[in-house]
């Protein structure tokens, strides 16, 4: 009955060392290892240390803090915006002009012209946006488009994802049309871009994408004679959540894409196109845990195990189903011979952060870790019934533990409101 899989994920701090942080920041928070995170930068530039230039525009949005942008700026990540507050928390963390490509769609203008402000990267999502853009703020030096590639099939035939059920991006007539009123209009720079997958390990859909992108870019060339500054391949790069899965081949993936790049780009006077990605997940979701202290054991007809946090601090499980594995402190090598349904204290029945899930006998007050929450984790929460969100800590290198983010309080829960009363909870 035991769960061997229980210590196959490490956490990075002995139970003593966490202890003593619990102590001095009390859970629930999230927390973050410095170290790990730039490994996995490095293992996604290495994988394209071949190419004549390779941006890893950052995807903001998967763990929104600047001091987790300033970490990857420091060894040259850019950004990758899609909000008017991701494009000053680049600002704030130092990353500014071209090293920002904004990707947002249904964009307001006052973002675009903060973009523009800040000499980011415009990638528009609409065909109509060039209008928009020019009437609102005004056309870029340098502009990108998001292609949408319909229904994409690989070698075999089967489908590795359906873009055309997708909100983003324009289609294969209008990317030819968008990039020729550009150049109409006296546009001189262009970019070329897609995001395609979501949380993908298989090597292959990114080698795919890739051609679908060198092919795409040569026909724009041999069409308009744009020459493209650079192909942004998207994010999408997917991490093993569950223990029994594999990492994605990143040697694979570049050296497929590599070869590509030669068979493809190079041959059609593309060879110095500057490759970009804007990985999220890959870069933090390994690197983050969310911590947690067990409030109460319930048995009904199911056994319960609530915690002191709940989906405004990590949505992932109820909105996609997703598996985060959990492990106890200090009970890591303990046998799993118990089944809990592990939950937050929403008034929400999917507000659990596993089910059915086997764990070594859990107690009141125990210290619970849920893994791989450093991406799109405390970025998404809210504030639904009133739940407040957790503050996030930063391991860095030197083994300090850093305060990053403060926990949410009530004040800042009634922050927008000006009801007379609304602030009762000041007087206690
Ligand atoms: C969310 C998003 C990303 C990052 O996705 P990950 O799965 O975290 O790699 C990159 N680009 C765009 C446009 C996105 O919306």
């Amino acid at each position: 009955m035991t769960n061997i899989f229980q210590t196959q994920k490490k956490f990075p701090m002995t139970q003593a060392a966490l202890r003593e942080v619990i102590k001095k920041f009390p859970t629930p928070f999230h927390i973050y290892d410095e170290k790990i995170i730039r490994d996995n930068f490095r293992k996604l530039r290495e994988a394209f240390d071949w190419a004549p230039e390779f941006i890893e525009h950052f995807a903001v949005k998967a763990t929104p803090n600047p001091y987790i942008v300033e970490v990857l700026s420091k060894d040259g990540a850019g950004t990758d915006c899609s909000s008017i507050a991701e494009l000053f928390i680049s600002e704030a963390a130092g990353v500014i002009g071209e090293k920002i490509m904004l990707t947002s769609n249904d964009t307001p203008a006052e973002e675009f012209r903060k973009a523009l402000s800040l000499g980011a990267i415009i990638n528009l999502d609409d065909i109509t946006h060039i209008n928009y853009l020019e009437r609102n703020a005004r056309l870029p030096e340098i502009i990108s488009f998001r292609y949408n590639p319909a229904d994409i099939m690989n070698d075999g035939n089967d489908i590795i994802g359906r873009p055309a059920e997708a909100k983003y991006g324009l289609t294969r007539e209008q990317i030819f049309e968008a990039y020729k009123i550009c150049l109409d209009k006296g546009i001189k720079r262009f970019g070329l871009h897609t995001m395609i997958a979501s949380n993908e390990r298989k090597a292959s859909t990114f080698i795919y994408t890739a051609r679908i992108m060198f092919e795409l870019a040569a026909k724009i060339k041999n069409e308009l004679g744009i020459k493209f500054e650079f192909v942004n391949l998207g994010g999408g790069l997917g991490i093993p959540y569950h223990p029994d899965e594999l990492p994605v081949d990143l040697k694979m993936v570049g050296e497929g894409i590599k070869e590509l790049f030669h068979e493809i780009l190079v041959p059609s006077g593309l060879g110095d196109v500057r490759l970009a990605m804007e990985s999220g997940r890959a870069i933090t979701g390994s690197a983050g845990w969310l911590v947690s202290t067990v409030l109460h054991k319930k048995n009904t007809y199911k056994n319960y195990v609530g915690l002191d946090s709940c989906m405004s601090d990590l949505m992932r499980p109820a909105l996609y189903n997703a598996y985060h594995h959990i492990t106890v402190l200090g009970k890591e090598e303990a046998p799993c011979d118990e089944i809990y349904d592990v939950t937050g204290s929403l008034c929400e029945n999917n507000d659990k952060f596993a089910i059915d899930r086997r764990l070594p006998k859990i107690e009141v007050g125990d210290v619970v870790i849920i893994h791989d929450t450093g991406a799109h984790g405390h970025a998404m929460g809210f504030n639904y019934n009133g739940k407040l969100r957790s503050a996030e800590l930063l391991i860095r290198e030197s083994g300090e533990v850093e305060l990053i983010r403060r926990a949410e309080t009530l004040d800042d829960y009634f922050a927008t409101l000006n009801f007379p009363n609304a602030r009762l909870h000041l007087r206690h």
